[in-house]
């Protein structure tokens, strides 16, 4: 029988530094694994502490976080920093602490990710003007949320491809294989803001 390794949480840590740029996604990331793994739920700060710490961050990636909300996690995580019964806990606090020093947390509150990552805080778009009505974006979107019909030689009429933003996960694939740099990454803030009613 093949034995399944449980992750270290220096290996977790090694995984959010690598996989994810934004500090409250690398949080997320690290809190997520490490209660995937080594949270063994032998100690309440640390059990409490890494569930109510998902919440909150999961909040604040998906672009409902409140200052509330950092507020809260910083408690949370002072206290499971001090009172947790082992080092795996101690070192995860540790590691949400000290990204929470960066202003990014606060950006989060106020509609922005600077590194363009958060997926409550992106959104794709395709230029009408750039689209030549391929299909490769709509192939590779496993969450159908590609609107179009791919142009056949010779017939006209085909509309340029549409992003349903409410089925779009911003899992990011589509912009990988579009031919002519059609799909674009933008800030909802900056989205919202453009396009909102004069007067508003
Ligand atoms: S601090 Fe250690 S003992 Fe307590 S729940 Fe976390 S991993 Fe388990
Ligand atoms: S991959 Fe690009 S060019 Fe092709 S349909 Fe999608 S947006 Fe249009
Ligand atoms: S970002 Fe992902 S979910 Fe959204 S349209 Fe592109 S492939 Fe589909």
């Amino acid at each position: 029988m093949t034995e399944i390794k449980e992750k270290k949480v220096e290996d977790i840590k090694k995984e959010a530094d690598n996989t994810v740029k934004c500090p409250v996604g690398k949080s997320l990331y690290y809190i997520t694994e490490f209660l995937n793994g080594p949270m063994c739920g032998r100690c309440f700060p640390c059990e409490m502490g890494t569930y109510e710490a998902r919440i909150r961050l999961e909040r604040l990636v998906n672009g409902e976080g409140s200052e509330a909300d950092i507020k809260a996690l910083r408690k949370i995580m002072n206290y499971m920093l001090t009172a947790s019964m082992c080092m795996k806990g101690k070192n995860t606090a540790k590691y949400v602490l000290e990204w929470m020093d960066s202003d990014v947390f606060d950006s989060h509150t106020k509609g922005e990710c600077p590194q363009m990552e958060c997926r409550g805080h992106i959104r794709y778009r395709i230029r009408p003007e750039l689209c030549i009505m391929c299909g490769d974006c709509q192939d590779v979107c496993k969450f159908n949320a590609i609107l179009g019909e791919k142009r056949k030689p010779f017939l006209s009429g085909y509309l340029p491809f549409e992003i349903r933003q409410r089925r779009c996960t911003r899992c990011g694939e589509c912009i990988k294989v579009c031919p002519t740099g059609a799909i674009v990454l933008e800030s909802r803030a900056v989205f919202e803001k453009t396009t909102a009613p004069a007067g508003k």
